[in-house]
């Protein structure tokens, strides 16, 4: 600890005892008096700690084999099943909705009532098959009469969903639905004015539209889930230019 010359007022000199522990607690090796490498070291640390909890996975099955019986929210207690995603672990494009429905919790599986029906049918409208892309949702557990999410629910299962994405590391994503897009551009905007634009998820090209099941409520949608679509076809063959 540095040699104080001057003689200080005991209230001082504890404040500064205080702070060289503090700081020797948290790693500084030479002794400043300043709260702000103090909080800085903290900061750093606390990153480590962050990124040191990651776990990364080699692959898919490997990742839903180690999850699938997560317990992490509360969401884990009234599942039927789990939901993990399915499709190409290939894929070049990636689907993303909010949570999984009634039908999905009876069977595992993303989207597979009414509502995935209906994306069926859009992807095959744009040349897309369920299997050669990927579909999840933020959330791998129901909630419970199919609520929203909440956001903790979906702050503690994200982590999953971006782990599905390192994996998959797909070319373009797209948002079905108002829930999925503001919780993944982490913003209040409006699906309407989410919609037509290109934006950017972790540096891949991530484009909205309506959920399906928002598409059976309220039919006039079509015309712009079609336009949405298309969209993302076009900028897909742009992407993979047929020779
Ligand atoms: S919703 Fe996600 S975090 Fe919650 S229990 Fe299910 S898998 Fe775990």
């Amino acid at each position: 600890m540095t040699a104080f010359r001057k003689k200080l007022d005991p209230k001082t000199t504890a404040l500064i005892k205080k702070a060289a522990r503090s700081q020797a607690e948290n790693g500084l090796k030479e002794i400043v008096i300043s709260s702000t490498n103090v909080l800085r070291r903290k900061r750093e640390l606390a990153g480590r700690r962050r990124v040191a909890e990651v776990r990364l996975y080699g692959s898919l099955e490997e990742h839903y084999r180690e999850i699938c019986e997560c317990q992490k929210c509360p969401l884990g207690a009234t599942r039927t099943k789990f939901v993990y995603g399915v499709g190409s672990g290939r894929a070049k494009v990636m689907f993303i909705g909010e949570a999984p429905g009634r039908d999905e919790d009876l069977q595992g599986e993303p989207f597979v009532g009414r509502a995935g029906q209906l994306l069926e049918k859009i992807l095959a409208a744009i040349k897309f098959s369920r299997q050669e892309v990927y579909i999840a949702n933020i959330l791998k557990c129901r909630p419970p009469n199919n609520r929203d999410p909440l956001p903790e629910e979906m702050a503690t299962c994200l982590p999953y969903l971006m782990e599905q994405i390192r994996l998959i590391k797909p070319q373009l994503i797209c948002a079905l639905g108002r829930i999925a897009a503001q919780a993944l551009l982490q913003t209040t905007t409006p699906i309407g004015k989410l919609r037509k634009v290109w934006h950017e998820f972790q540096g891949t090209p991530f484009l909205v539209t309506y959920h399906p099941a928002a598409l059976l409520r309220f039919p006039t949608y079509k015309k712009d889930v079609w336009e949405d679509v298309q969209m993302l076809r076009a900028r897909y063959d742009e992407l993979n230019p047929v020779n």
